[in-house]
């Protein structure tokens, strides 16, 4: 099935006496391996998507599965678990922790995963090596042992790429990744995505640019709470 699969979203925020309905019915598929950029003005309803793609909020009304599991109703610590396991975040502002080094940042995700009958030990290491692994990923495996304050904004966002994908999540959903980043480091990481996506990773990306967005496949456009346009909204047959 899609991994992203929402009908029907409403969203609704109420302060005081007054509500605003910031999703007036979003209805949007996507498939594994797609490469989706999401657009639109400011106010028009992007990080209210974004927030209830990531499971970090709640429709009002609608319904919404990822990656299977339909999310609408459950709790927040059971939407906190489905959250961990199948959101790989990547902020425009990085969102490292300062004292910790990019291999304990790229850890981070993989805090709570142990293995049936494997010692505490084991597990630690199992997820260092695969914090080293994901870092190499990125062209950084160097830079493991340093702290965030001691890279370049490009290279910390790259940490952050890795830190999305080590837990092999479902969605890999980026917002503004590159609104922070001169001309040089954008072109790494837009690089990057590229890779992720070349390797069958599904990405959703959150941009107000048009280079940006060019680079991926499929473009929805929102406006005032509704999708104004989308590119692929029809599905297309899965490349296998
Ligand atoms: P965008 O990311 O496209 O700028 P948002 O999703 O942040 O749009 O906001 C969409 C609309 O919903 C805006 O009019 C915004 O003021 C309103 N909104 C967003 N979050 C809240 C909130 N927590 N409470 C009240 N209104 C909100
Ligand atoms: P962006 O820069 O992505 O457009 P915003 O500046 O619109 O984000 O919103 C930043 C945060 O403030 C978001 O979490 C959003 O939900 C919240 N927010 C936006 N508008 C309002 C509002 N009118 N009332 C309360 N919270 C809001």
């Amino acid at each position: 099935g899609p991994v992203i699969d929402l009908v029907d979203a409403r969203k609704t925020y109420t302060t005081g006496a007054i509500t605003f309905e910031a999703l007036r019915g979003v209805t949007l598929r996507i498939d594994r391996g797609e490469y989706v950029a999401i657009m639109g003005p400011s106010g028009s309803g992007k990080s209210t998507l974004m927030n209830i793609l990531g499971c970090l909020d709640v429709l009002t009304s609608g319904s919404y599965a990822l990656a299977g599991h339909d999310v609408a109703d459950l709790d927040e610590e059971d939407l906190a678990d489905i959250r961990n396991r199948e959101v790989g975040f990547v902020f425009q502002q990085f969102h490292l922790l300062p004292s910790l080094s990019a291999k304990g940042n790229v850890m981070l995700p993989l805090t709570y995963r142990q293995n049936p009958g494997q010692s505490a030990r084991a597990a630690r290491r199992a997820r260092e090596e695969a914090a080293v692994r994901a870092l190499d990923r990125v062209g950084l495996a160097d830079k493991a042992p340093n702290r965030p304050g001691q890279m370049s904004g490009g290279q910390q966002q790259r940490v952050a790429v890795a830190r999305a994908l080590v837990g092999e999540p479902a969605l890999i959903l980026a917002d503004e990744p590159t609104g922070n980043l001169d001309s040089s480091s954008t072109d790494d990481v837009l690089a990057l995505f590229d890779e992720l996506h070349a390797s069958g990773r599904t990405v959703v990306l959150i941009t107000h640019e048009d280079e940006v967005a060019s680079r991926a496949a499929r473009v929805v456009r929102v406006r005032d709470g509704l999708i104004a346009e989308d590119t692929g909204a029809r599905s297309f047959p899965t490349a296998v």
